[in-house]
């Protein structure tokens, strides 16, 4: 099933609210307007997103989590920043592995398997994307990953949408 980009965010981040509004973390949607006409996998994008947006909430404390997107090359690529407690360099590149955790944050980690990202890199990879990670202990992480656009159901044609004009438009809060 096809769903639009803005519309799987929203869902999950709603996902997250409770623990989103019990720390200090401020949510920054920086998902370019035009994204809402973008289709993509329900399935595939949610639980990627669920991982990585999961993680961004579990490791940080009190901060901000970004999410952007942009179209580049007919592939969405979507990214998840926080400004949580890091990941040291020389555990940066396993990360992905299965049961491989930072050790930085041993209570935290306690809490999961290791498996998440390890799953969400194959989900990535089985469409044909890519994923990545960059980090500084006690700064922050982000993960971008990209994925093809929906086909058949796509209402637009592939096209570059361009960089995000930097407006920032807050997810919908729950009254
Ligand atoms: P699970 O996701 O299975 O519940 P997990 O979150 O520990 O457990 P992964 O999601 O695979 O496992 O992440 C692997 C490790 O990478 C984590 O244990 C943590 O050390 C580190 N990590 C992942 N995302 C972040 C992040 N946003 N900030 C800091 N460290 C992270
Ligand atoms: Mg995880």
């Amino acid at each position: 099933k096809n769903t639009d980009i803005s519309s799987i965010l929203a869902m999950v981040v709603e996902l997250f609210r409770h623990q989103i509004d019990h720390k200090e973390i401020c949510l920054v949607n920086q998902v370019p307007r035009e994204m809402d006409m973008i289709w993509a996998d329900e399935n595939r994008m949610s639980q990627i997103l669920f991982n990585l947006i999961g993680n961004a909430v579990k490791y940080t404390e009190k901060g901000t989590i970004t999410i952007s997107a942009e179209i580049i090359n007919g592939m969405m690529r979507l990214a998840v920043e926080d400004t949580g407690i890091g990941i040291p360099e020389d555990r940066l590149d396993q990360v992905f592995e299965a049961f491989k955790q930072s050790g930085y944050s041993p209570e935290k980690e306690g809490g999961g398997t290791g498996l998440g990202l390890s799953i969400t890199r194959q989900l990535v990879e089985l469409h044909g994307g890519t994923i990545a990670v960059t980090s500084t202990l006690g700064k922050g992480t982000t993960f971008t990953f990209t994925m093809p656009l929906a086909s058949g159901d796509n209402r637009l044609p592939c096209r570059d949408y361009g960089k995000n004009t930097g407006e920032t438009e807050p997810f919908p809060q729950q009254v």
